[in-house]
């Protein structure tokens, strides 16, 4: 049985260069010739053999990957990825983000890696804003790890209080809040009045993205997810209650523990479906 994705995830104050585990990921610089920040601080724990090493590799487009020796380090290999540098969010920033932590996992992989501790990327000399590269991050590692049982642990080791925060608020966000929260989240459900209501495709699609978003988190598959996404959006009025709705399914899933294939039987749908709508 596949370990869930979130269970091998964890989020810890330190210092990367003392991570025991196979690999750390450095964000790198294009040349790979050392910088400041947390390139700086590997290449002093990993000592002057790791950019020898370097030296022969050429370089790192932004957005990709390479893999070193740790020498001196306890991590046996040390990742590089270039992160892109922050131009305001119109330049493709948040998918080359991800692209750094796809590629970093893929490396690792293929170097017999099970566990890996990756920095905050992006989120000093290159500017990325924290909160938005925290979640690009989880995101993008939850959804690895999910079509990914070879690595056993990711640590996302935090320089700071506030980086510390921003990932726990993003794994809430994630995970106890299904995504795409409604704009009137927290607040009152509108449009009170309507009784009868029409299956409206972006409320189908916001329940069918969350019920797929729960899949990813927990390792699990919902064998009915679509009959379960339009009978959700069927009868919900609006985005606040089918948000209701989708986060009551996963308190189920992770309050039973539920893995593997499940079929979410009628009678819980309709409790579920009694408390998002308040009748
Ligand atoms: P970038 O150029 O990709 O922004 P930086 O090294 O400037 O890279 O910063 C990336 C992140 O690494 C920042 O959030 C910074 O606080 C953090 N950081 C710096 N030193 C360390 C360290 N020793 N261990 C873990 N994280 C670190």
């Amino acid at each position: 049985m596949s370990v869930s994705p979130i269970s091998r995830i964890s989020v810890i104050l330190g210092d990367i260069t003392q991570q025991q585990v196979d690999a750390i990921v450095n964000a790198a610089n294009p040349s790979l010739l050392g910088g400041g920040g947390v390139d700086g601080a590997i290449h002093r724990a990993a000592g002057p053999e790791l950019l020898e090493e370097c030296r022969a590799l050429g370089g790192c487009e932004t957005g990709e990957a390479k893999i070193t020796k740790g020498y001196r380090l306890p991590a046996r290999f040390v990742i590089h990825t270039v992160g892109p540098v922050w131009r305001g969010g119109g330049h493709g920033e948040d998918n080359l983000l991800a692209s750094c932590y796809r590629k970093s996992l893929a490396l690792a992989e293929s170097h017999g890696v099970t566990t890996v501790a990756f920095p905050a990327i992006s989120t000093g000399a290159y500017g990325f804003p924290l909160a938005r590269a925290t979640l690009i991050a989880i995101k993008t590692v939850i959804e690895h790890l999910s079509h990914s049982p070879a690595i056993t642990k990711v640590v996302f080791v935090c320089h700071g209080d506030q980086a510390l925060r921003m990932y726990h608020d993003a794994i809430r966000e994630l995970v106890h809040e299904p995504p795409y929260a409604p704009e009137n989240s927290g607040g009152k459900i509108q449009d009170r009045d309507r009784t009868s209501y029409d299956i409206t495709p972006d409320i189908y699609e916001q329940v069918a993205g969350q019920l797929r978003m729960i899949e990813i988190v927990h390792g699990i598959r919902l064998v009915n997810r679509d009959a379960l996404a339009e009978t959700i959006a069927g009868v919900v009025k609006d985005r606040g209650q089918a948000s209701v709705a989708t986060a009551a399914i996963n308190s189920w899933v992770a309050v039973n523990s539920i893995h593997g294939e499940t079929e979410i039987a009628e009678d819980v749908i309709a409790r579920i479906l009694r408390h998002a709508t308040g009748r």
